[in-house]
């Protein structure tokens, strides 16, 4: 019988060249854990893996029994210690390059990924498409038949924004390249279960985006269009549980910040 997520501890086939191997590391922001993605071309016997995940020696071991250490490369989708944090134990097992945006998790004799770039590497094609909103460091990895999105769009509920400057205005560009780039092709989250369309997921997300901006929008009517960003959250996040309040207030925050910015053009 075909595995379903969640399945700890073993290696589940997703689409033709796409497996993955989801780290123990449930958590109210992790849901049920990093996603490992095991990616390998047709006729290939080299792996790319993209997001090692946390720090736990456990995982990265599966990680290297899954692929017999045959890592042509790993791919970082954004800085997150849950993505990153085991690292340099894969490093250590199976010397694999790893490239990401940020140049403190490079390791080998790689360069930085750059948006638009297409790695041709273990049988496959892999177009980088920045998608900053979660991070500013955030990118997405484009295959024939599906997308690694990272936390950039996760296979259930929403994605916390950053709160840096220009976060929600850049977000919504990363999914309207999204819904363009994905459209058809299976959407493979670093949290949360995979969709074998991306376009529907996406479409929510920006649908959710903008019921958010109108419900703050309203909120700022009554409460002041200077209210901080914490009064904002305890208004439009009431049915939200209130231990995701503190995320929720990252992206209040930048959400405010981009209706300042519409306000002041
Ligand atoms: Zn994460």
């Amino acid at each position: 019988m075909a595995l379903e997520h969640p399945a700890y501890g073993q290696v589940r086939a997703v689409t033709p060249t796409a497996s993955v191997l989801l780290a123990d590391n449930p958590s109210q922001m992790t849901l049920d854990g990093t996603n490992t993605w095991l990616l390998r071309g047709p006729g290939s016997d080299d792996y790319v893996v993209v997001d090692p995940g946390p720090k736990d020696k456990k995982h990265i071991a599966a990680i290297v029994e899954a692929t017999g250490g045959r890592i042509a490369l790993t791919l970082i989708t954004h800085h997150h210690p849950d993505h990153t944090g085991g690292i340099d134990h894969l490093v250590k097992a199976t010397g694999t390059p790893v490239r990401s945006v940020d140049p403190k998790y490079l390791r080998g004799e790689v360069t930085a990924l750059a948006a638009d770039e297409v790695i041709e590497v273990a049988g496959l094609r892999i177009t980088v498409l920045a998608t900053p909103g979660h991070t500013v460091d955030s990118v997405s990895f484009l295959l024939d038949d599906a997308i690694v999105t990272g936390d950039t769009v996760l296979g259930e509920g929403t994605t916390v924004l950053a709160s840096t400057a220009g976060a929600l205005a850049e977000f919504l560009s990363s999914l309207e390249l999204l819904l363009e780039r994905g459209a058809g092709k299976a959407l493979l989250p670093a949290h949360g279960t995979d969709h074998a369309d991306a376009a529907p997921v996406v479409q929510y997300y920006l649908n959710h985006r903008r019921e958010r901006l109108e419900q703050i929008r309203v909120a700022l009517i009554e409460l002041g269009q200077e209210a901080g960003a914490f009064e904002v959250v305890r208004k439009v996040y009431a049915d939200v549980d209130k231990r995701l309040w503190p995320a929720a207030r990252s992206s209040v925050k930048a959400q405010l910040e981009y209706l300042r910015a519409e306000r002041g053009s």
